[in-house]
């Protein structure tokens, strides 16, 4: 059996209150007894987050960088590379997130490559794949995911694969209030499962595959309950420690 994730992305959100109150809540919950959490603040976070969890002795509460930079270092003004998130106590790195692929133009081989900087740096990447609203009414979502999970695959090779999570996030779902019905993303969860076997068979059994887009506390436990769905990768519900509690109580 997998053992479930709770991801919380903060995207550009959050503050050292809500840390601090994030961490009370789930040590007061005990949730993170039964499920892996991981938190994504804002980089200027990172420090404070893991100095913190110290504090509480929540140690097994998973930090997450948001993003990397694809290089080590250099003359890259507002950059951030794997050595400086890792050295901030990130043990976790969201690589190809939609807002980035599509706010900031990087394609599947620039998240190809910030996903083996991680992975080389021991730093273990959530790779978000996902359609495009177009694609999904074209009905080309397959294709699409296939497409950006072969990225990393000509990049990496196939032991990519080992130590790695996915992100399934339709963009139609991000931040829309509509979730993908559970049947349909257990139908994409199957699919991707099955891509990653065919890559590296003896992974496609613990392979954790996350959904996310508008997971609520009142939608997640019927899409938690998906056999294909390994938890969530939760935004905006992840800004409101109540409602992220209870998602991961769902999980
Ligand atoms: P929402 O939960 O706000 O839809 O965001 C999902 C997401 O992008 C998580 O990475």
């Amino acid at each position: 059996k997998r053992m479930p994730v709770v991801a919380a992305n903060w995207k550009m959100n959050g503050s050292r209150a809500l840390v601090d109150q994030i961490l009370r809540q789930v040590k007061q919950s005990g949730v993170c007894q039964d499920i892996e959490v991981v938190i994504s603040p804002p980089a200027t976070l990172y420090s404070y987050f893991d100095q913190q969890r110290k504090n509480d002795s929540l140690e097994h509460v998973f930090l997450a960088a948001q993003n990397i930079n694809e290089l080590d270092s250099g003359a890259l003004t507002g950059e951030i590379s794997v050595g400086l998130a890792k050295e901030s106590g990130c043990q976790w790195v969201i690589c190809g997130h939609s807002e980035r692929r599509s706010l900031f133009n990087e394609s599947s081989k620039v998240t190809a490559q910030k996903f083996m900087k991680a992975l080389n740096a021991g730093l273990k990447p959530i790779l978000c794949v996902g359609e495009t609203t177009e694609e999904h009414e074209q009905g080309k979502t397959f294709s699409s995911l296939t497409a950006q999970i072969e990225a990393v695959l000509h990049l990496g090779g196939k032991q990519a694969f080992k130590d790695c999570l996915i992100a399934y996030e339709p963009i139609w779902a991000v931040g829309t209030g509509k979730a993908a019905p559970p049947e349909m993303a257990q139908e994409v969860h199957r699919f991707i499962r099955g891509m990653i076997g065919s890559i590296c068979p003896e992974t496609a059994a613990s392979v954790r595959i996350l959904y996310g887009g508008s997971v609520k506390p009142e939608n997640a436990a019927a899409l938690f309950s998906q056999p294909d769905i390994d938890g969530g990768l939760i935004g905006g519900a992840s800004l409101v420690p109540e409602q992220f509690i209870k998602i991961c109580q769902s999980a």
